[in-house]
């Protein structure tokens, strides 16, 4: 190994470098050990997110430029992004005193012609580091500047030496860096990283499976990556769809697949408890206590989860399903066989609006079938929680609904067979977990054997790729039917300048009786009071004018809980026509008689999130509406995200479409486990490599479970290091 001479070695770093180490060891190697890597730019760029070799090894270029053959400035042309090599003719700072920034502005000249550079707002480092002789080579989009001249804004550009002739056969990788250190330097730390520990990368997948699917080894693939062979096709480079691209968004969703197959092995192989299936008496009742006919699929995801339930295996199974698919009878009916056969029910909502709402919904049901119930929320007074936990811990209570309540210390379900988890999005795998626990607090006994069985319910659909990403060690029963007689909500975008018709809509719906919600954005807290000020007088204008008549309601998020259900029972109860809301609805309210939603700055939500708030009306027989007013109509973007809503109903596509624009991060609303945090793959780019990632991974656990064999020994450590933390591996086999 090539040590860095230049400084002689903190006593920590000797350790470092003592120690029997593993390659994974060796990759974990700070920054500042590469050579030519001083404590300043160590810093700068851990700043900037790398901080060990292995960060920078994961540190691909963003493109590629190809130097085989640079076009001259001749050729340049309006329009299109390129690439030039010129002598910086001119530069010239100016001073713009009323907006206080530097204009820097550079003519860049070859043999052929010259083209402008210019850099607003120039920071000094840049104003510092341009002068006039200097031979650059630009890479920016090409723009028809005053008087016909050609320039570029902003343009990326690198200094080039004398030695960079060498360089000019070759094809580049581009990285993104911090703005203090030049491109160079990033290009020949990694060159120099390689050198050094190239050797060191993890890698292996099974020799069948790189076959089948045309794979390099990762760690070659990554190599060539930052270095690529001048035969290499730079347009797939660029669509990172290169064969080096592929192998490693392969290898990195195999070991994640890998892991969660694992996961699932465990799960299957710990016992639950078994609820028989002959025992159905509250079925059957309940069956003719409905008022509608159960769907075909809702049938066929309860037999789903009963063949699960009846079985020695624990179940924890997701159920996915539209917004309005009606999750929740499925949900009440696996219930119900656990109940019949003496055990206990546990359902968890994320707040207490919601878990209100299923107990008064299903607490009639309840009632006629003889069922015990609790509600267990943060609002029940220490006194009252006393009791109803002592009640809960007899076992005598069959049907228990709450909030996060339920998982804190001191609740106890000693009978407990089945946990509901509703909107489970929002819940991180801990709380899942520590759910099932329950049976298991306090007394550190159930009174059972088995773990409880556990049902998932999402709010809006997940698309296929993230589910398998973040579900991968789920049964995942899809509800794909929805109940019959349901109109699609009829959605229009309109602009602030129609607001009247807008308000014509909504008074329209109001008249023949029915109700309207109309929606302020989630913001984040520095916006949050804007929004509340933004509500809170819309809520009076209305009032006092256009629906004077109809009464209306609001809730924000700075409400008491107390306030924000009194205006919501209002709403609820018919005594109000209209409820402004900021970021409350948006779970599962379910009031039929509400037949328009009205959402201001629809620009700001997620396409799954308007289309979950959507679902919010239209629950009824009556035709419903859903009016998106976007605020920043100048942004074609936003419109056209927008105008995705008009045409599609369908949960699942417009996931699709969310996932697509915005990254799963986003998607979810909430970093929930850290699975969806890829160094490459990109869920909505990659779910082809997806699924036949997740295929082999299966393939390979089916014949060696516990990766006991000599080839899975190799496979075992990479994913230990990669995924032992994060998915709770413990010692695998
Ligand atoms: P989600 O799947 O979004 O949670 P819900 O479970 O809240 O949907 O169901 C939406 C509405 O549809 C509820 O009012 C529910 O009573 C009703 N519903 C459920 N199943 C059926 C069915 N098979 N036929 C008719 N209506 C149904
Ligand atoms: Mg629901």
């Amino acid at each position: 190994m090539d040590l860095p001479r230049r400084r002689s070695l903190p006593p920590a770093a000797e350790d470092h470098r003592s120690a029997p180490h593993t390659a994974a060891g060796a990759l974990q190697t700070p920054l500042r050990f590469i050579k030519g890597i001083g404590p300043k730019r160590a810093e700068q760029l851990a700043a900037f997110g790398l901080k060990t070799v292995e960060d920078l090894f994961y540190h691909l270029p963003f493109r590629y430029e190809d130097r085989r053959r640079v076009k001259t400035i001749g050729e340049a042309v309006v329009g299109q992004e390129d690439t030039f090599i010129g002598t910086l003719a001119a530069i010239q700072k100016k001073y713009n005193p009323r907006r206080r920034w530097q204009i820097l502005i550079g003519q860049l000249t070859d043999q052929s012609a010259g083209i402008g550079l210019i850099w607003y707002r120039a920071p000094a480092y840049l104003v510092n580091s341009l002068v006039a002789g200097q031979r650059l080579l630009v890479h920016g989009k090409i723009e028809a500047g005053m008087g016909g001249q050609r320039q570029m804004i902003h343009p990326e550009f690198e200094l080039l030496g004398d030695d960079d002739s060498r360089s000019l056969q070759r094809i580049l990788p581009v990285y993104e860096h911090p703005a203090a250190v030049p491109l160079s330097a990033m290009r020949k730390w990694l060159a120099e990283a390689i050198a050094t520990h190239g050797g060191n990368l993890a890698s292996h997948l099974p020799a069948a499976t790189m076959q089948r699917h045309r794979l390099l080894d990762p760690a070659e693939a990554l190599i060539q990556l930052h270095q690529p062979s001048t035969e290499l096709n730079v347009s797939t480079l660029n669509s990172f769809s290169s064969p080096a691209h592929r192998s490693i968004i392969f290898d990195e969703l195999f070991y994640l697949q890998l892991g969660l197959g694992i996961r699932k092995q465990k799960n299957i192989h710990s016992r639950g408890v078994t609820v028989p299936g002959q025992v159905n008496m509250l079925t059957r009742k309940m069956t003719s206590l409905l008022s509608f006919r159960l769907t075909g699929a809702q049938t066929r995801v309860l037999e789903e989860i009963a063949r699960n339930m009846e079985s020695s295996q624990v179940m924890h199974r997701l159920i996915q399903g539209d917004v309005g698919a009606g999750k929740t009878m499925v949900a009440w009916f696996s219930s119900l066989r656990v109940i019949d056969n003496g055990f206990q029910v546990v359902w968890m909502a994320p707040t207490e609006l919601l878990a209100e709402q299923h107990f008064r919904n299903l607490q009639p049901y309840a009632e006629k079938l003889a069922i015990k119930t609790r509600l267990v929320t943060g609002a029940l007074p220490a006194k009252e929680r006393k009791t109803v936990l002592a009640d809960v811990a007899k076992g005598t209570i069959p049907f228990i609904v709450g909030t996060h309540a339920l998982i804190q210390e001191g609740v106890h379900v000693p009978r407990m067979a089945l946990g509901v988890i509703d909107e489970q999005h929002r819940f991180g795998v801990a709380q899942r977990l520590s759910l099932q626990q329950i049976t298991r607090q306090t007394t550190g006994a159930a009174s059972i054997t088995g773990q409880p069985h556990m049902l998932l319910m999402s709010a809006t659909p997940i698309p296929r790729s993230l589910a398998m990403v973040l579900y991968g060690d789920m049964d995942v029963s899809m509800l794909d039917e929805m109940p019959p007689g349901r109109l699609p909500v009829k959605t229009r975008v309109f602009t602030e300048s129609q607001r009247k018709t807008v308000y014509n809509l909504v008074l329209d719906q109001l008249r023949r009786g029915h109700q309207a919600f109309v929606v302020y954005p989630l913001v984040q807290a520095s916006e949050q009071l804007q929004h509340i000020r933004d509500a809170t007088q819309m809520a009076d204008k209305m009032r006092q004018s256009v629906f004077k008549e109809f009464g209306v309601g609001l809730v924000h998020g700075r409400m008491s809980s107390a306030e924000r259900d009194e205006a919501m029972r209002a709403f609820r109860d018919g005594i109000v026509g209209v409820l402004v809301s900021t970021t409350v609805i948006e779970v599962g309210i379910d009031i039929p008689n509400a037949t328009v939603m009205v959402i201001e700055h629809a620009e700001r939500f997620g396409l799954s999130q308007l289309h979950q708030l959507r679902g919010r009306v239209g629950r009824g027989s009556a035709a419903a509406y859903c009016l998106l007013v976007n605020r920043a109509p100048g942004n074609p973007v936003a419109q056209q995200r927008l105008r995705v809503m008009e045409r599609e109903t369908d949960g699942f596509k417009i996931a699709e479409a969310d996932l697509a624009l915005r990254g799963p991060g986003e998607f979810l609303g909430t970093r929930q486990s850290g699975l969806g945090d890829f160094r490459l793959a990109n869920l909505a780019r990659d779910s082809r490599l997806l699924v036949d990632a997740r295929a082999e991974a299966q393939a390979w656990l089916q014949n060696d479970p516990e990766l006991t064999s000599s080839e899975s020994q190799a496979m075992r450590r990479i994913l230990l290091q990669r995924w032992g933390q994060r998915l709770q591996l413990g010692a695998v086999g």
